[in-house]
């Protein structure tokens, strides 16, 4: 793990501390034991490293496009080669379990890899004219210098899915991994510099979130910001992105419904619920945040969720068999026992948990509430954590009015074996993804992101590339 443990900011190809010499600690939110610092960097630190990325940028947009395919691809053996100590750092500082930490690694892996394929398909087009004696052409570009901000909960993959497009398009970065998971950000720093990219194409710095944003939202020639977090600070950013005409991405928030019918495979939706609502302690923006069951098929789905829930194991991440890891950190936990405590005092029925488990620390008992009515405080806020309330239903029709009753739109599970309503609900879910049958429906070659407040842009998919390149259109004349 120490080897990938940096330390430092990169800016312009040199590792370095604060200019006040200023430090973060960051812990491991199993034992709360520190397990080391980073950088408490700022407005000046910002500064410099969209400088460099500037200087960086004419230089890397002209390299060929198969040259840059190689360096992502070179960024994808360093990536796979070290899985197992990538993937031991994001669990040391974020806590899930090590199985998951590595898929994580791994997808980011197949991200890079999937631009470094895509970004030679990004064509232009020769326009038919409809004056004589012209030509119209559409040609492709990258956007310029990328400012991007990721969240703590896949330190790993959310970076993944913004430096991939960026990289392989031409565009060069200044990336402000999440303080509370700076290594897992801090480590492409020293992948992409043994892959071969050149000083200035990969900028990372650490510290105060406002002072570095506040440095990117000054600076005219970052010219777009790819941001994955919460609504809130989503919003502000977009307000900051107006003054100097950024293009920005949105990953938000999200309150998924999970829908499960009369008619469904019990088995089948109990797992995908599990998947669905317990990954990474249900600290996911694709985490199912409300569980809404057919009253048919509601006592014994409930019992079975709860049986489940129940005999998970939930234990530091790098234990063996690790199902469940502790939250990230105090304000995290308080939050969820708020919303517990709110949804058992408005009639819900804890049928498991329910309470901090009993490891202690940020452990949170995975909990299945039953009864729980649109009132609770869970129907409309982001839990982001593993409680699942759970509502009973009659009617398609209800079930639609009660899944879309949000300001969120990232993601929407359904369970049922009626093809004709499978239509019904793509059509009727105001939702950017949705599984039917399946809840593990994220990879590369698919566009990922949300409709409402969850978020603009997508990231995978061709859609993923295109939100990073320009369209230049040119009208050539006096041809005829
Ligand atoms: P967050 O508090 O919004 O933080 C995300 C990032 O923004 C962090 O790097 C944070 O820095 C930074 N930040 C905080 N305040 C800022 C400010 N005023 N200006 C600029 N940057 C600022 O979100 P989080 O708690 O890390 O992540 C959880 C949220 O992310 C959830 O809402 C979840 O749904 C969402 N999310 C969405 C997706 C998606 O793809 N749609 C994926 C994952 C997570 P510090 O760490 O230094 O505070």
């Amino acid at each position: 793990m120490s080897e990938l443990r940096v330390e430092a900011n990169l800016i312009d190809g040199r590792w370095c501390g604060a200019e006040d010499g200023g430090t973060l600690e960051v812990t491991d939110p199993a034992s709360g034991a520190v397990i080391g610092t980073v950088p408490n960097s700022g407005t000046e630190e910002t500064r410099r490293a969209i400088a460099a990325a500037h200087r960086a940028f004419p230089a890397y947009a002209a390299k060929s496009v198969t040259e840059r395919a190689e360096l992502m691809r070179a960024l994808h053996r360093e990536i796979v080669a070290h899985a197992d100590a990538l993937a031991a750092l994001l669990t040391a500082e974020q806590g899930k379990p090590l199985a998951e930490a590595k898929a994580e690694v791994l997808s980011s892996a197949a991200y890079v890899l999937w631009f470094a394929e895509e970004v030679r398909r990004a064509r232009g087009e020769v326009i038919p004219a409809a004056v004589p004696g012209r030509k119209l052409l559409t040609t492709r570009h990258p956007v310029g210098v990328v400012a991007a901000i990721t969240p703590w909960n896949f330190p790993s993959s959310m970076l993944a899915r913004k430096l991939g497009p960026a990289l392989a398009a031409g565009c060069t970065v200044v990336v402000k991994p999440a303080s509370a998971t700076p290594y897992s950000g801090l480590v492409w720093g020293l992948l992409a510099e043994r892959a071969g990219f050149p000083p200035g194409v990969v900028n990372i710095v650490t510290g105060s979130a406002r002072k570095i944003a506040q440095a990117i939202m000054e600076s005219p020639e970052v010219r777009k910001l790819t941001f994955t977090g919460s609504t809130e600070i989503g919003k502000e950013l977009i307000r900051g992105a107006a003054d100097t005409v950024k293009t920005v991405s949105m990953e938000l928030g999200g309150n998924a419904p999970f829908i499960v019918f009369d008619d469904a495979d019990l088995d089948a939706a109990v797992e995908g619920a599990m998947i669905a609502k317990f990954r990474n302690a249900g600290q996911t923006c694709i985490c199912s945040n409300r569980v809404y069951v057919q009253a048919g098929i509601y006592d014994a789905f409930v019992a079975r969720l709860a049986e489940r829930a129940a005999a998970m194991k939930v234990a530091p991440g790098q234990e063996p068999g690790a199902e469940q890891g502790p939250m990230v950190d105090a304000q995290a936990l308080a939050k969820i026992e708020e919303l517990v405590a709110d949804a058992v005092s408005a009639g819900g029925r804890v049928l498991t948990g329910g309470a901090r488990h009993a490891r202690g620390g940020l452990f949170y008992a995975p909990t299945v509430i039953a009864d729980a009515t649109p009132e609770m405080r869970v129907t409309r806020e982001e839990i982001f954590g593993p409680v699942a309330p759970v509502y009973r239903f009659e009617t398609e029709e209800e079930a639609l009015r009660l899944a879309n009753d949000t300001e969120y739109g990232l993601a929407a599970y359904a369970y049922t074996r009626d093809l004709a309503r499978t239509f019904r609900l793509q059509d009727g879910l105001e939702y950017g993804l949705i599984g039917i049958n399946e809840v593990l429906i994220v990879s590369p070659e698919v566009p990922f992101g949300g409709l409402k407040q969850s978020g603009l842009g997508k990231e995978g998919g061709w859609q993923g590339l295109d939100d990073y390149l320009e369209t230049k259109y040119t009208c050539i004349g006096g041809l005829a």
